[in-house]
């Protein structure tokens, strides 16, 4: 198997693949679909997540090289599994574009919205120093849809409330983006979830289901 791919491009974008690992199942993902495989990138880390200043040290490689319009947490994992290392990297860039090294992008993070409770404590007020976008799977319009379709691990049925107040509290807290989305062709109804995040003060980004290559 080739080496696991760590930093990225895809479309203008730099892609962080932070872990593999995820409280989630979602009946949807294509991480298992796909063979740990996206893009030609194998993102099998085999459980050798990478450090900080891995991770930092091959952005400015690829920095460097050719600008991106965005720096993205998220791989074939939760990013917040891993939410020390995404303060550590998001604080870092932030620093090295306030000092005018780099020309300017945006730090997204893709999550599922249960870093909260995975954290067992409000991240938000912390994911505000790091990143500028945030970007949450909602993926239903209610718990019991959302526990069919995304499968949670045992300690984290209850998850669907705390996606939705991690929603509102991303919301209030000034990032410049917050959405959440919705895979299509589930049966969840896309036009709720949107109503949904609306109802949390989030925009919304309706995403394509991905079938098996
Ligand atoms: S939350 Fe994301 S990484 Fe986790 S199982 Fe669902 S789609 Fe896959």
């Amino acid at each position: 198997m080739t080496q696991a791919t760590v930093v990225y491009r895809f479309k203008n974008g730099l892609y962080i693949n932070l872990t593999n690992r995820c409280p989630n199942l979602c009946t949807f993902c294509i991480k298992t679909k796909w063979h740990m495989q996206f893009d030609g990138h194998n993102l099998d880390l085999q459980g050798k997540e990478p450090s900080a200043q891995e991770i930092l040290d091959l952005l400015d490689k690829e920095l460097r090289a050719a600008p991106a319009a965005e720096v993205v947490f998220c791989g074939y994992g939760e990013p917040t599994m891993r939410l020390d290392t995404v303060l550590a990297v998001g604080r870092a860039l932030k620093k090295a574009q306030a000092a005018g090294e780099y020309p300017s992008f945006k730090i997204r993070l893709n999550t599922n919205g249960l870093g909260s409770l995975i954290n067992h404590r409000d991240i938000v007020p912390d994911l505000r120093s790091a990143v500028d976008v945030v970007y949450v799977s909602l993926n239903a319009e209610n718990e019991t849809l959302w526990r069919k379709l995304l499968r949670p691990a045992p300690g984290y049925e209850k998850g669907f409330a705390y996606v939705l107040d991690f929603l509102k509290g991303c919301a209030a807290a000034g990032f410049d983006r917050v959405a959440a989305s919705c895979v299509d062709n589930t049966e969840a109804d896309p036009a709720a979830v949107r109503a949904l995040a609306a109802s949390c003060g989030a925009d919304f980004n309706e995403r394509e289901y991905l079938n098996e290559q």
